[in-house]
C-alpha cells in the first residue's frame, strides 16, 4: 500500500535535513572558522563537528546542502507524500528548525517572480491541480496559525478561536469553523497564501509577537470521485434498465495534505523583557515536544501515539500512523556559534527516525 516506505514499514517518518547557505553577516563573522557541519549528501550522512578533529556523523533519508534546489527539495521530502494524498490518503510535510534557518523558505515561497523559488506548498498545488480535471473533483483550502494553544483562521482574521472536532468513530479531525476556499487554479493559490500571510503579520503585530512563536498550517482537502472502468456507471450500465437498479454511487476518494512550517524549536530566553515571552517559551516547548513525542512513537510502530498533550498533536492526529505519510524536513544554518541548536535540532531528526 501507499504508506508503506522503501524499506515497506508502515507509519515511519521520513526525515531529510537541510542545510541553508551562510548569510552575509555570517560571511564575514565566521570568515576564519569552519561550518558547524560537513554533509556528505551521496552518503546521506551528515557529519557534526565536536571541535577541530572530532566530529559525530549522522544519518537521514535525505542530506540537501546549500546548493539543492528548491525543485530537488520538493522532489525528494513531499512529492511522495503529495502522490499518496492523490491515492486517497492523508499525508504530512513538517518543517522543523531554529528561525532563521530555511523553513518559510523551503515550505512558503510563492516564488513569483522566479518560478525556480518556489517553495513545497506552492509545488504541491501544482502536482495536486495537474492530477485533478473532473468537474466533481474538489480541492480546497484552509490556512491557519497556532499561537499559545489557540488556532487563529489565517484566511478570516475575525476567526480568532477555532476548535478542532473528532470524530469518536473514524478519528478524522475536522476545524468545523475554519474557512475554506476551493481552489482551481495555481494563481489564486498563490494569491490566498499572500493573502493569510498579511493577516498573519497583522495578527501578531496586534499580539505583539513574531511569527517565529507561531506554527502556520496549511490544509489542502482533496476529493474526487474515481469513475474507473468497472464502475456501475459506466454508458453500458446506464442505459441497460436492468443494471439502473443495482447503480452504485461513484466512489469518492478524499485526501488531506497539512503542510506544517513550525514555531521555531530554539530555546527563548527566560528573562526576555516583553511579559508574554515565558509563556509564549512554554508554549512551543509544549507542542514541540508533544510532535517529538508522537514522531517518535510513530517511529517506534508503537501503538500508542499520545495526540492529546497539545493542539497541534490534536489537529494532526489523523495524519499520524494507519495510512497517513509523514515527511519532515529539519532545517539547519552553517553557523559554528548556532552549533548548540543545531546539534538540537538534529536529535530531533534522529529520534524522529
Ligand atoms: P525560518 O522560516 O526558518 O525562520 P527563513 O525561511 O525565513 O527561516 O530563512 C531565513 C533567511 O535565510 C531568509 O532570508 C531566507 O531567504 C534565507 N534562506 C533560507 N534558506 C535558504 C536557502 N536554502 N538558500 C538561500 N537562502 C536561504
Ligand atoms: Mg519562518
Amino acid at each position: 500500500g501507499a504508506a508503506r516506505d522503501d524499506a515497506g514499514v508502515l507509519g515511519r517518518v521520513r526525515v531529510a535535513v537541510r542545510l541553508r547557505p551562510r548569510n552575509a553577516e555570517e560571511m564575514v563573522a565566521d570568515a576564519d572558522f569552519a561550518d558547524c557541519v560537513e554533509l556528505q549528501p551521496e552518503l546521506k550522512r551528515l557529519k557534526l563537528r565536536k571541535n577541530n578533529w572530532d566530529s559525530d556523523t549522522y544519518e537521514f533519508d535525505e542530506v540537501l546542502t546549500e546548493f539543492a534546489s528548491q525543485k530537488r527539495v520538493y522532489e525528494v521530502v513531499a512529492k511522495p507524500v503529495v502522490e499518496s494524498v492523490l491515492d486517497g490518503y492523508n499525508g504530512t510535510v513538517m518543517a522543523y528548525g531554529q528561525t532563521g534557518t530555511g523553513k518559510t523558505y523551503t515550505l512558503g515561497r510563492l516564488g513569483e517572480e522566479d518560478t525556480a523559488a518556489r517553495g513545497i506548498m506552492v509545488r504541491a498545488m501544482e502536482d495536486i491541480l495537474a492530477d485533478v480535471y473532473l468537474e466533481s473533483d474538489s480541492v480546497s483550502v484552509s490556512y491557519l496559525q497556532l499561537y499559545m494553544e489557540t488556532i487563529q483562521d489565517l484566511l478570516d482574521p475575525a476567526n480568532d478561536n477555532i476548535s478542532i472536532v473528532e470524530d469518536p468513530k473514524t478519528g478524522d479531525v475536522s476545524l468545523p469553523g475554519a474557512t475554506v476556499v476551493e481552489i482551481r487554479d495555481e494563481q489564486s493559490f498563490v494569491e490566498l497564501l499572500r493573502l493569510g500571510e498579511a493577516h498573519r503579520f497583522a495578527a501578531n503585530t496586534k499580539l505583539n509577537t513574531e511569527s517565529s512563536r507561531s506554527h502556520a498550517i496549511l490544509m489542502v482537502q482533496l476529493k474526487r470521485s474515481i469513475k474507473g472502468k468497472d464502475s456501475s456507471l459506466s454508458s453500458e450500465n446506464f442505459n441497460n434498465p436492468h443494471m439502473v437498479k443495482t447503480l452504485k454511487p461513484p466512489i469518492v476518494r478524499k485526501g488531506k495534505l497539512v503542510v506544517v512550517d513550525l514555531a521555531g524549536s530554539e530555546r527563548i530566553d527566560k528573562s526576555g523583557s516583553e511579559g508574554h515571552t515565558l509563556e509564549e517559551a512554554k508554549s512551543i516547548n509544549l507542542s514541540l515536544s508533544a510532535l517529538g513525542k508522537c514522531i517518535n512513537a510513530l517511529a517506534e510502530n508503537s501503538a500508542h501515539v499520545p495526540v492529546r498533550d497539545s493542539k497541534l498533536t490534536r489537529l494532526l492526529r489523523d495524519s499520524f500512523g494507519g495510512t497517513a505519510r509523514t515527511s519532515l524536513i529539519i532545517t539547519i544554518g552553517p553557523s559554528p556559534r548556532h552549533r548548540g541548536e543545531t546539534a538540537s535540532t538534529i536529535m530531533f531528526g534522529q529520534r524522529a527516525m
